[in-house]
């Protein structure tokens, strides 16, 4: 092989994304002074974070002055049937006007009333408006806000480098490894901490509201593999509207406003089948319910030609869907070649978010390993087993900046590094093992398979035979995986990030089916056929580590009287993402 130019840098702290959690937590760093490096794979204007669109939580009690922390975080816990930390989520809530300030101050462009005030609306299951919103473009608003101003302040940005493993020496990180996505350069990156916002794992199923090549599971992977615990893999909240035709736009979310303005769900039998399934609320039923219900509808043979139900919204006025839904016309125009003011949409539940994740301490999102730091959609802590809808851009704001300050108290603080050459050269053998394969299978079909046990056995609803059937089919596509050919080109190096997302995408996906076997219960997100109540003695989070092992974590009751403030209040039926 000829030989591999390998860059070599050294940073104060190493960020590991440049979505919304990774920016906010470099800018922290650069304000306090820290030197810190902020690194993507892909491009740093089109992180995930670009597609988030209904809005931001804060109760800044604009529209309705009752709101208060204590309520957002009441109603947190609540909708996370009670697998919240609720340490976290007491962070999360008092903490979430200050990041709105923060976004002000740095330029977001956040919609407000005629007076001046910013408005918020309601999303689902929250008690009062408290959503700050960018029209339906909240999450590129927020990402381009943030990318300025980490300009601002002199973070230092790469978003050419692909992470590949990360480096530690006793149970403490001095850096990470990777290679350049365009030219294959290695990067040898030392630091004293590392904050690893990496992102989720929602591609692993066949629809997945996240893009080719965006959450295959790499942050799990990545902290795993070094010695932290995952918690809670099993809890992925499905949406119940993606689009399912054609095949490469599967999953893109199909927006809850479709059902807030009147759209009307029907089987292939034309069969208005939400009156079955909860005739009052109808197609304005929770967000979980109507996922049941299209996926019963499906698996039970009443669905489409290509897999899905039929979304209808076409009785409207033309103008009418044209002013309230102009992104949903464009998506379908677009993407399906289909107007959606003629004809109705075909659509099925898609995998849209990773609540479960790294394990991290309930306050300073500290791992397992010494000086590693996790955030965002890749940790987990704050939504139990089921997220509020505008929870999760708060939570990268909000511990975004306490990471930033964690990572730099820990840098300052630390005395005596050691650069472990052994787990440099086990990181540099890893990148040439996987060059050097000539082997007949190839990490596209492979990941397809992935995708497709992942749906098949771990999807909306579980069950004890599908889920061994799940890990026994894995174990197959990993033994497969053994034998890749990995063939860079002159376009560059995108077989060899395929090979590593294949390989983040089998981590993760274990874990999850290893969970999922272990939560014998229903609740939230997560529905087991087979064990259809919620059982009071698996009110714990459950711990996964690399030996496959999982066990049971009591969840610290809520230490704050305040918590009880309207506790028992039924979900208002408002939709929105
Ligand atoms: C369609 C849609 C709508 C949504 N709407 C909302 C909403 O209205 N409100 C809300 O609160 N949430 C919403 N969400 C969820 C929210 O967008 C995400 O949870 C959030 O943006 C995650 O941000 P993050 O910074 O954790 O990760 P991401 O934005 O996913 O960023 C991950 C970063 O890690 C980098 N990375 C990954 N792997 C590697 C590697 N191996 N090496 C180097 N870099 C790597 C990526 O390049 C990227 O820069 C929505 C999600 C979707 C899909």
């Amino acid at each position: 092989m000829t030989a591999v130019e390998e860059r070599r840098t050294a940073t104060s702290v190493l960020v590991i994304g440049t979505g919304a959690a990774g920016l906010r937590a470099a800018i922290g760093l650069a304000e306090l002074g820290v030197q810190v490096l902020c690194i993507g794979k892909r491009r740093r204007d089109d992180a995930h974070t670009v597609l988030a669109s209904g809005g931001i939580n804060a109760a800044l009690g604009t529209m309705d002055p009752e709101d208060s922390w204590e309520q957002h975080a009441a109603d947190t816990l609540r909708e996370g049937h009670w697998l919240g930390n609720p340490v976290s989520v007491e962070l999360l809530c008092r903490e979430a006007p200050r990041a709105i300030d923060d976004l002000v101050r740095w330029g977001a462009r956040l919609a407000r009333e005629d007076d001046g005030r910013l408005s918020q609306r309601y999303f689902g299951a929250h008690r009062w408006r408290r959503t700050c919103f960018a029209g339906d473009y909240t999450g590129r608003e927020i990402q381009l806000t943030l990318a300025r101003r980490a300009a601002e302040v002199g973070v230092e940005l790469r978003d050419d480098v692909y992470v590949t493993r990360l480096l530690v020496h006793e149970g403490r990180v001095f850096g990470a490894y990777g290679f350049d996505v365009d030219g294959g350069s290695r990067w040898l990156i030392v630091a004293d901490a590392v904050v690893l916002a990496a992102g989720g794992h929602t591609r692993i199923w066949r629809r997945s509201s996240s893009r080719r090549d965006e959450n295959t599971g790499d942050a799990m992977r990545l902290a795993a593999e070094v010695g932290c615990r995952l918690r809670d893999m099993e809890l992925v909240q499905f949406h119940p509207t993606g689009m399912v035709h054609p095949e490469e736009s599967a999953g893109t979310l199909v927006t809850e406003a479709v059902r807030g303005e009147g759209g009307i769900l029907r089987n292939a039998a034309g069969e208005r089948f939400m009156e079955r399934y909860d005739p009052e609320r109808l197609e304005l039923s929770a967000r979980d319910r109507v996922a049941l219900a299209n996926y019963t509808e499906i698996a039970e043979g009443r669905g489409t030609e290509h897999g899905g139900v039929l979304l209808d919204i076409s009785h409207l006025e033309r103008e009418l869907i044209l002013s309230r839904l102009p992104r949903m016309y464009r998506q379908f125009v677009d993407l399906a070649m289909l107007d959606i003011t003629q004809t109705p949409m075909e659509v099925a539940p898609t995998a849209h978010y990773s609540m479960g994740g790294i394990h991290v301490h309930p306050e300073t999102h500290a791992t397992d390993v010494e000086g590693l730091y996790a955030v965002g959609e890749c940790a987990t802590g704050v939504h139990g087993a089921n997220r509020l809808g505008g929870n999760s851009l708060a939570e990268c704001l909000v511990f975004g900046r306490i990471v930033g300050a964690e990572a730099a108290r820990w840098s300052t603080e630390l005395g005596v590094q050691v650069r472990d050459r052994d787990a440099i050269d086990t990181a540099r053998q890893e990148l040439d093992g996987l060059l050097s394969g000539r082997g007949e299978e190839f990490a596209r079909p492979l990941q397809r398979a992935v995708r497709d046990l992942m749906s098949e056995c771990c999807g909306v609803v579980r069950s004890e035979g599908g889920l061994r059937d799940g890990l026994a089919r894995l174990e197959e596509v990993a033994g497969r995986a053994e034998r890749l050919e990995v063939r860079p080109d002159i376009a560059g190096y995108a077989d060899l990030a395929h090979a590593f997302d294949l390989q983040g995408s089998l981590l993760a996906a274990r874990a999850t089916l290893d969970c999922a076997l272990e939560r014998r219960e229903t609740r939230g997100a997560h529905n087991r056929a087979d064990f259809p109540d919620e059982d009071p003695k698996l009110q714990v989070n459950l711990v996964w580590n690399l030996g496959g092992t999982v066990t049971h974590d009591a969840v610290p009751s809520p230490s704050s009287a305040d918590f009880s403030v309207e506790l028992d209040l039924d979900s208002p039926d408002r939709l929105l993402e």
